[in-house]
């Protein structure tokens, strides 16, 4: 853009100087028309003397008429060109140019006109004054040149170098001189070469945009790192809260089969000892068991301990919210929550999905639904070659409900755990808690869904998470 205005530019400056120089030379034959029009009318009285002439001032006057001839009446001229010319002239009413030979730098022009006519010598280059000529006649790279049958002469010779090369940009004028008796033709040329070109400026722009863009990239990819670690914070806070909803549950659960136990054993014990004489024994033994089952009781409380002890501040009670939403947007957003992580492990994730599969979910529950069955998938594949490794989710309609499937390439899950892989506090994780799966099926149960999980024939396990459909859409 800036070498095609650089180049539109000197184009201009050049045709706005050509149109000058064609200007003020047409100016002059026409003069010199003028000036022989005016010599004709004023026939000198007969018989004055040669030396009154009053033409002979005339160069004086025009310093580039350089001399003034005239034939006498009844004389004829001395050069038989100027008498060949002046027959020309009388023909066709106008003055006629004598022999030109350019190359000298000069011409003649002669009127016939009677009794006496004249000829007027004209210095070429003389003919604009270079304080009125559009351009410096040193410096400038334009060649103006004068041309008439072949013949030329040179009035500026501009950058010969540059114009004896090829390529680049060229530019040309050519026009015909105002004055029919004088047809000299104006021809001006110049050419700009690739390095006339304003290379600083356009090296200058081309670093500003390429600074420009790549600041802009940075601050691109900073506000996504930076999307990226509160969204992955938020999901954090909300999963924080919603395990310890689910510990909290699991707690109940696990706590009220022991104190089940404990208060039978103690109620038990109490009417053994009541009887008379006392089954001691089998007392004792009812003691026993309350003491065991309050050992378990005692593990479940020591587990929560440890989980609640670890840092993190839940930010107050979430709650659910169900909206329309597109489970393959979802499933999109979390892969591309994870992507540091699956990048660490070398994974690919693919989303399959072929069109949108409209839910009616809680976005914040199927965010964390997702964020776990990924990080199951990941973190079970650490197990394997990194060549073997896959992540795949597919997304369709199935029935009334929309269905994800998230399918790994790990090391599946062994028979025996299969029926408990949903229950609270199971893993075969190392410090792995076990109510991630446990607390998904939860929250898919709580939006009308379900979560189910399964080996695949070629390997590897496949989590299924169905919800229902959006109303409407279904
Ligand atoms: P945690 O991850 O803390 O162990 P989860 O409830 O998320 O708890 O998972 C329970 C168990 O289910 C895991 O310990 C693991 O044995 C099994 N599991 C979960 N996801 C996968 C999977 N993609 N492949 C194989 N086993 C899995």
């Amino acid at each position: 853009m800036i070498a095609r205005q650089s180049i539109d530019e000197q184009r201009a400056l050049f045709e706005t100087d050509a149109r000058i120089v064609h200007r003020l030379l047409s100016q002059q034959v026409v003069q010199h028309d003028a000036i022989l029009d005016t010599l004709a009318l004023l026939q000198p009285a007969p018989g004055a003397p040669v030396s009154a002439a009053p033409e002979q001032r005339l160069p004086s006057l025009y310093p580039h008429i350089l001399s003034v001839q005239r034939r006498e009446h009844g004389a004829a001229w001395a050069d038989p060109d100027l008498a060949s010319a002046e027959q020309r002239s009388a023909q066709d009413r106008r003055p006629a140019l004598v022999r030109p030979d350019l190359a000298s730098g000069r011409y003649r022009l002669v009127l016939a006109a009677l009794p006496t006519a004249y000829a007027l010598t004209i210095d070429l280059r003389g003919m604009v004054p270079w304080s009125e000529w559009p351009m410096k006649p040193e410096a400038s790279p334009v060649r103006v040149v004068l041309e008439h049958e072949g013949q030329r002469v040179e009035l500026q010779s501009g950058d010969a170098a540059a114009l004896a090369r090829s390529g680049g940009w060229r530019f040309e004028f050519h026009k015909h001189l105002a004055a029919v008796s004088q047809p000299f033709g104006v021809v001006a040329e110049q050419r700009l070469g690739w390095s006339q070109l304003p290379w600083g400026l356009m090296l200058a722009w081309t670093t500003l945009v390429a600074t420009a863009l790549t600041l802009g990239a940075q601050w691109q990819r900073q506000r996504t790192a930076r999307r990226r670690a509160e969204e992955l914070l938020r999901l954090g806070q909300v999963a924080r809260l919603n395990t310890l909803g689910e510990l909290a549950a699991g707690m109940a659960h696990e706590l009220n089969q022991p104190l089940t136990a404990v208060l039978a054993n103690t109620q038990a014990a109490q009417r053994l000892l009541a009887e008379d004489p006392p089954e001691l024994d089998t007392a004792r033994q009812a003691m026993a068991q309350a003491v065991d089952q309050s050992r378990r009781a005692a593990e479940v409380v020591g587990r929560l301990r440890r989980t609640v002890e670890r840092p993190g501040t839940p930010d107050g009670a979430t709650t659910a919210a169900v909206l329309s939403l597109d489970l393959a947007e979802a499933a999109r957003r979390a892969v591309h929550l994870l992507e540091p992580e699956c990048l660490r492990r070398s994974v690919a994730p693919q989303v399959q999905a072929d069109a949108a599969v409209m839910v009616d979910a809680d976005p914040v529950a199927v965010d964390q639904i997702m964020h776990n069955l990924l990080m199951n998938a990941l973190q079970a594949m650490d197990a394997v070659p990194v060549a073997q490794r896959a992540l795949q989710l597919t997304l369709r309609r199935d029935g009334d409900a929309g269905e994800l499937a998230v399918a790994d390439r790990g090391p599946g899950i062994a028979p025996e755990a299969l029926p408990h892989l949903f229950e609270p506090f199971f893993s075969t994780r190392d410090g792995g808690l076990g109510l991630g799966l446990s607390l998904c099926e939860t929250l898919a149960q709580g939006m009308g869904g379900s979560l189910a999980a399964a080996n695949q024939p070629g390997g590897g396990a496949v989590f299924t998470l169905r919800l229902p459909l959006s109303r409407g859409i279904a």
